[in-house]
Order: C-alpha cells, then structure tokens, then sequence
C-alpha cells in the first residue's frame, strides 16, 4: 500500500535528519535543564590584623586604632554545569584595578572560574582601609598584599562549597533612606569652588533644613533588588541586594566599620531565618549608583544620633523592604547564565599649564601638608593629575542570571545612569553595582558635569572626560544586549 511504503521509507529519513540536527545544533533549553544549577557563599574576614591604619573616604586622612565592627569580604559563585560565574563583595572605600586583578587571577587559578566571569566590588563604607592613593590618604602596603589574598579566598571558599540550589529575584522599594545631595540654591546663593571658577550651579550637602534650598539637582532610585539563592530544599544560601545609597556613616571616631553593608548582612540573615546552618548564610549588599545620593534628609534639620545608631535604622529598613520583595520570589531550579566583559578608552581631563601653575603657586604659598583647606588639597591632586596619560582603559561588566542582568562600572556613577540602564535594558530586572573590578573615579553625566560641585572637581577622584558617561551607558547596554542573547 502506498501510505505504508511511504512511511517506511520516511522513519529511517526523518531519523538521520533529526539526528543531523540534534549532532549540530547548539544546546537546547531543554538539555541545559537536565544540568544541575549548584551555589556557593562564603564571608571572609578583611579586618587588618595590626594598627594604626590609614582609612580613607574623606578629603583628610584618619589613622585609626580598632574596628567598630568586622570589615568581610562575601562571595557568591553560581555554576549552572555550562557557566560559572562570581560575585565578590567587599568592605572598601574603593579598590584598584591591579588589586582585583591579583585576586581574580589567583582565584581562577585554584578555581577554573574565568577571571572575565568574576565581578568584584567595593561597598563605598567611608570607615575602611587605604588600599588606593585618594585625597591625602595613602595606601597600606601590606593590607594591599593580604587583600588580594583574602578576595580570592573569598572566591575560592565560595566555589568549594558548590551544592544544588536554586535562584529567584525580585526589587523591593524604600524611597525613605535615599536623598539627592545636589541642590540648587536660592537665586543669590555664592556658590564656592577650589578653583575659584565661580561656574558652580549646585552644591553637595547643603545644610538639612537650609532656607537657602531651592531644589535637587537629580532623582533619587528607591529600588532594592534582591538575588535569592536556596538550597534545592529551601535553605536559604545567600541573598544579594543591592540599593542605591553612598553609605549612612555616623561611626564613634577612631574605628573601622562596614557601616550599614555589614549591618544590613547581619539583619538580612534574621529576616530570612537564616539560623546558625553551616556553611553560613552569607547576606550581601552592593552599592548601586550613588554617586550623587547619601542618607541626608535636606528637608528637615538634622537629628543627633548615638556611635551607630543611624547605620543601624537605614539597615533595618532596607532590610524590611528587601525581606518584603524576598517573600515574593518565584525560583528556578535552573537558569541561563552570561558573563561578558568590555575595556574602553576614556579621556582624563588633564590640567593645563595654567591649572598647573596656579596649582604650584598655591601649594608653595601653603607649604607643605597635609592640608585643611580646599584650595590647597585640589591644588596638590591638580599638580598629581599631570602625571596621568591622556586616556585609561576602564573596564565594564555585564552578568545574566537568567532574566536578571547585573553590570559594573568601576566608577562612582550617578543615580541617573542607573536609572537610564534600568530603564533601557533587555533583561527585566537590571541592576548596576558600582565600583567593581577598578576604580577610575566619578562618573557625571554630561548635564550634571555643567552644573558642577564637589563630584566634578577635577581630582583623582574624579577626572574622566565629560562625554564618559555616555560611553559607559553605550557599552553597558550593548553588554547586556550581549548576554541576554545567549
Ligand atoms: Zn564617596
């Protein structure tokens, strides 16, 4: 019969053909989920063992004698059986390049995690210790050393640990912790400048409750994202948020702190009832785009809190409305995940001859430091930018885990860029964590560069060229655009 002689002729067809395509075709979904999807967490402890120390964060140096509270180093490492991605955390004001390439090198030696695959970042807490020349605070040499050995370590604790987990995130909301620190005064307002330029047309942290306050320069983010990783069983292994606020500060003088990233682990694992399981549940916050963003109510003249106090509030409440997005989370016993890393060339606003004369005069006229005065501080980061070269890679990240896309900058970035990433990204949700895998300073927007103040004054802290931001956006979204297609 012609219907069964067909068919016969078509089975051993149909099969090489689909044979064919299964031999060549790239994985599909459906295979990727026979693999295991397998997590690992770890705290390591960054409190340096002898003092004084330097600790950086301000325009003056402190040397202090003790820790207020234990400095870490968290790491989360995701392994899906195709990709294996980390994420490491760490308690620091800002960490160079060179640091985090030591450890993420180290890291992949022991591991086999592709270093392009790690993401390490700083918290931004104020209270830490020197690792990078910034202001008048000078790097810790031998902290350096046992740096880059303990985020390794982070890393390669987190990967022993590997055991079957799942994955689910959600973004919780607290517009309450988050201000605008730039403001627009009332017309008549002189606005002051190390520079003497008189351009200024904000200032940063003007006095809470001033009459002098017109309006902020810039939005605030009151997203909190939260990553959850659970045991197949629901155990909870780690959960890492990330909120968009500079740091709390408000530590008793003379002592390192973590500020509320610490405080905001410790809470974290009371939400989530974390309990005393071993390994340990590991909460982490990372820093979002908080260049422009602080804790300070502008609205209303300040309150007087105790050593800790404030840190402990702003942790508490975040933590609230990280547990509140926690409880929604739907998870995956299995996800796509992505790492893609880029290097871009950036412009430095270098100091012209002028600048550098002025500069020189100033700092004769003064003597030598360090310096209470602005002009003179400025005065001698002018006269060390001259040594910079014209232009300096900067490194950027993107990370899927499944639906959700995380990027880096290694810059202090502004809410803005955030919120246009958010906004313009490919995988929903999307977030940034800021100064990871580098440091190379502020990063203003274009319009926030014209307005000027204190994040745009030409220091190693803030010396990219004014169209930067626009490029880092560019290829941040382009990385996304990559990883989400895979
Ligand atoms: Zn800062």
């Amino acid at each position: 019969m012609p219907l069964k002689s067909t068919s016969r002729l078509w089975l051993p067809i149909s099969f090489l053909v689909l044979f064919g395509i299964l031999a060549t075709a790239p994985r599909s979904p459906a295979q990727d989920r026979e693999k295991i999807l397998r997590a690992g967490a770890s705290v390591v402890d960054i409190t340096p063992r002898t003092y004084p120390v330097s600790s950086n964060g301000g325009m003056s140096d402190r040397s202090v004698g003790k820790a207020h509270d234990p400095l870490n180093a968290r790491g989360l490492v995701l392994d899906n059986g195709s990709v294996r991605i980390a994420i490491v955390v760490v308690d620091s004001c800002m960490i160079p390049r060179d640091i985090i390439d030591a450890a993420r090198e180290r890291a992949s030696n022991s591991t086999g995690i592709p270093a392009g695959n790690m993401l390490v970042s700083a918290t931004h807490a104020h209270s830490a210790v020197t690792v990078g020349g910034v202001f008048q605070s000078e790097p810790e040499a031998a902290y350096r050393e046992f740096l880059k050995e303990r985020i390794a370590h982070s890393i390669v604790e987190a990967a022993s640990r590997l055991e079957a987990a799942r994955v689910g995130w959600a973004v919780g909301n607290n517009a309450r912790q988050v201000f605008n620190r730039r403001w627009f005064m009332r017309p008549g307002y002189r606005y002051v400048d190390p520079f003497d330029a008189g351009t200024d047309r904000v200032r940063m942290n003007p006095p809470p409750g001033s009459s002098q306050l017109l309006a902020p320069a810039g939005p605030i983010d009151p997203e909190v994202p939260v990553l959850s990783v659970q045991s197949r069983d629901g155990r909870p292994l780690a959960l890492l948020a990330n909120y968009s606020l500079h740091y709390v500060g408000g530590v008793a003088p003379g002592g390192l702190s973590a500020d509320y990233f610490g405080e905001f682990a410790r809470q974290i694992a009371q939400r989530v009832r974390a309990g005393e399981a071993d390994p340990p549940f590991v909460g982490i916050m990372s820093n979002g785009t908080s260049a422009d963003i602080n804790n300070i109510n502008f609205f209303e003249p300040g309150v007087r809190r105790q050593p800790f106090e404030q840190i402990r509030r702003v942790a508490a409440d975040v933590a609230d409305s990280a547990h509140h997005a926690y409880r929604r989370i739907e998870y995956h016993d299995w996800v796509h995940l992505a790492s893609r890393q880029a290097e871009i060339e950036l412009g430095v606003r270098l100091p012209d001859r002028n600048d550098l004369e002025r500069a020189r005069k100033i700092l004769a006229d003064a003597g030598p430091g360090p310096y209470r005065e602005r002009r003179a501080i400025y005065a001698r980061e002018t006269v060390l930018l001259a040594d910079y070269p014209a232009r300096v890679p900067v490194r950027l990240q993107a990370i899927r885990i499944g639906d959700l896309g995380i990027v880096s900058t290694p810059c202090e970035t502004f809410v803005e860029t955030g919120i246009a990433i958010k906004k313009e990204s490919p995988l929903r949700p999307t977030f940034v964590i800021e100064l990871a895998n580098g440091y190379n300073g502020y990063l203003p927007t274009v319009r926030q560069h014209s307005l000027g103040g204190y994040e745009t004054w030409r220091a190693r802290s803030s010396y990219l060229a004014v169209e930067a931001e626009a490029k880092v956006r560019g290829t941040l979204l382009r990385l996304l655009h990559d990883v989400a297609g895979n």
